[in-house]
Parts: C-alpha cells; sequence; structure tokens
C-alpha cells in the first residue's frame, strides 16, 4: 500500500507494510510499518486483535533477561524510573515488537537527541551520565527497572520475572493515552 507522507507531503511516496503475528500468552498482533522514499521518515505501530485489560508489567532488568521480548503499543507509558526516564504516548511515539536490549537502545536514542537539543552544561552532563548508566546495564554490570503500562492492555514484557498486574482506576487517570478519550460521567 502506498500513502503520501505527513512529513514532506510527497505523493504516494510512503509505503507501508503490514504483517500480523501470533504471540504466545498474549494474541494476535498486527504490525504496520511505514517509510517515505523521499525524505527518509518512519513510523511503526503496533495493533492489538484482541480485547484486553490494563495491565502494568515490571522488570528488574539484568544479563539474564535482556532479551525479553517486549511488544509496545502506541498506547504504552515505557519507563525507567531509577534513570528518570519515561515515554509516553502521543503522535510521535511509536508501536514496536523488540527485546529488552532493544528498549534500552530507544531510550539511548531518544537520551541521544535530548542532549543535542539542551544548551547548558548541567544537563549536558545528566545526560551523558544517564547514558554511561544504560551502558552498564546493558553489560549486565547495573540493574534497573523497565515498567510498561498500557490502559489497553495492547502491551506486554515477555518474561517469567516479569511482574504482571492490573492498573488501578488512579494509574489510568494519570497515564496519557495519546488517544482523545471521553469519560463516562
Ligand atoms: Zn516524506
Amino acid at each position: 500500500m502506498k500513502i503520501d507522507c505527513p512529513v514532506c507531503e510527497c505523493k504516494n511516496s510512503m509505503i507501508v507494510i503490514t504483517k500480523t503475528e501470533n504471540i504466545p500468552y498474549f494474541g494476535e498482533i498486527m504490525e504496520s510499518t511505514a517509510k517515505c522514499h523521499d525524505c527518509g521518515y518512519k513510523h511503526s505501530d503496533i495493533m492489538c486483535l484482541e480485547q484486553k485489560e490494563p495491565v502494568r508489567y515490571e522488570l528488574k532488568v539484568d544479563k539474564s533477561n535482556l532479551n525479553a521480548r517486549v511488544i509496545r503499543s502506541q498506547s504504552a507509558t515505557i519507563s525507567i524510573p531509577e534513570l528518570g526516564l519515561k515515554v509516553e504516548p502521543g503522535p510521535r511515539s511509536q508501536g514496536y515488537v523488540s527485546n529488552v536490549e532493544g528498549v534500552l537502545t530507544r531510550f539511548h536514542d531518544a537520551v541521544i537527541t535530548a542532549m543535542n537539543l539542551v544548551e547548558d552544561e548541567q544537563s549536558k552532563e545528566n545526560a551523558s551520565n544517564i547514558l554511561k548508566e544504560l551502558e552498564r546495564v546493558k553489560n549486565g554490570e547495573d540493574t534497573v527497572t523497565v515498567i510498561v503500562e498500557d490502559p489497553f492492555g495492547h502491551s506486554i514484557i515477555i518474561h517469567e520475572d516479569a511482574l504482571k498486574r492490573k492498573l488501578t482506576l488512579e494509574e489510568i487517570k494519570n497515564l496519557k493515552t495519546g488517544f482523545t478519550v471521553f469519560e463516562n460521567e
């Protein structure tokens, strides 16, 4: 399928590839990836084809579970509290299928992007400390906690060490969904 690029507005320049996959203990998902041939803009998203409960997964990351599978839908908030890192749903957030190491890499890239935008030395130093810490975790020299919260339940960390529980109403209210949600009065 070809669509117009939302960034460079080039006609039919984005090729969209979709594939469905059955994930054990989770269900059927549809992964779509779109790339613009003109400007290189990329977007990916995950859609879960089943109704799910709001969930929260928490995993203490160490060397043994870096390859645990992670599915992050566009509605999920993913955070590493020890490093003060959080990615919330929004128009630019992407859904993806990866593993814990891949999630750390995405945070790493996001910190580098942020680092290039800030001017003051203190912020640059903070960012560079976070990068070092992420490297140590990837090398198995340190641990952090990865938390995935999804009010639509379309995300998962697949590992026996991952703690799963239902999100409370209070938690759901405090999460961004990336969508316009109309609350029932
Ligand atoms: Zn484009």
